[in-house]
């Protein structure tokens, strides 16, 4: 069986990393944050002092980080992985980066004789923990192929969308997607509040018909029970639209809801609330009506 090599223990790398062990593998792991290394040790990995470390020792090496410059300082940069990382072996980035980000990194790898692979995911925490993430992958057939196996200890549907990019691309897709839906839900359930309707009443109405979505069965009962931890951060969430929309500049294609969206989240991050779950992008709305979406 391969030996893995994990960087990147936050809220969706220890359960990724769980569901390796507990597949066989065997994983050696690395993280900024001891705690996070410890907590992972504590639960059958091997601990690297660096990521350069961890990489020398896998045949797979797996990055599950935040954004497209931590990908480049923890990949490309002083004792990173590509340092310590074995000619035939493979990088799979799983962080939700620029597509023009894994392009770079990907030409890096190649130049050293190390296959690479943007495999962004998404499901969140819950399917992180239960193996059932939807796994979007770009690079080499042949590279997909050798991985796949593994990919499919953490996810329930993975899918080569293309060459090295690719991933990226689909996720930025998805989470336009999510980020609009989110949006229009706020509006929605902020009309029907004010109205003096439950609206736990008009979701249980609405959820069964087109309207319905796993955004919505998701993020509905949060905002209802104003539970806001995340989840998914809206941090991160303005992350994915910047990276969205510097795509599409890239590409001369207009994303206007992209846009509106986007600065909302950069106003919920000056309003404090950067950490909370994306659901609550709704409060935006909220604030706009005076209101709070809760049952009367
Ligand atoms: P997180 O902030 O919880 O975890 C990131 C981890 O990376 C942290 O433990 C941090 O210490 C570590 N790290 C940062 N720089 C490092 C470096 N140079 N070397 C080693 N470790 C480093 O983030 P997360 O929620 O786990 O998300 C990770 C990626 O997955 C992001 O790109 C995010 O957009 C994406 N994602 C998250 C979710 C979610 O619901 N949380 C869902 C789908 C996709």
């Amino acid at each position: 069986m391969s030996q893995i090599a994990f960087i990147g223990l936050g809220i969706m790398g220890r359960p990724m990393t769980r569901n390796l062990l507990k597949a066989g593998h065997k994983v050696v792991v690395y993280d900024i944050v001891e705690s996070a290394v410890a907590e992972l040790e504590g639960a059958g990995a091997q601990r690297a002092a660096s990521a350069s470390d961890a990489a020398a020792k896998g045949d797979v090496i797996i990055t599950m980080l935040p954004d497209g410059p931590d990908v480049e300082a923890a990949v490309l940069g002083s004792k990173g992985v590509l340092e310590g990382a074995r000619p035939g072996s493979t990088i799979v980035d799983m962080s939700s980066i620029s597509p023009m980000v894994s392009q770079k990194v990907g030409a890096a790898c190649e130049a050293k004789g190390v296959a690479f692979l943007d495999a962004p995911v998404s499901g969140g925490e819950p399917k992180a923990i239960d193996g059932t993430l939807a796994i979007m992958v770009g690079g080499k057939q042949d590279v997909f192929d050798k991985v796949a196996p593994i990919l499919q200890k953490m996810g329930s549907t993975v899918t080569l969308t293309g060459p090295v990019g690719a991933g990226n691309v689909t996720k930025l897709a998805n989470q336009i997607m999510v980020a609009c839906n989110i949006a229009a839900m706020g509006e929605a359930l902020v009309l029907a509040t004010k109205a003096g309707l439950d609206p736990e009443v008009v979701f249980n109405a609405v959820k069964g018909g087109l309207a319905g979505s796993t955004v919505l069965n998701a993020k509905a009962p949060m905002v209802i029970s104003r539970n806001f931890k995340p989840g998914f951060r809206i941090n991160l969430h303005q992350k994915d639209l910047r990276n969205a929309l510097l795509a599409a500049e890239s590409m001369k294609v207009s994303l206007p809801f992209t846009s509106l969206v986007q600065q909302m989240l950069i106003s919920l991050m000056n309003d404090g609330k950067g950490n909370l779950d994306h659901s609550a992008i709704v409060t935006f709305i909220e604030q706009m009506a005076n209101l709070e979406v809760k049952k009367p």
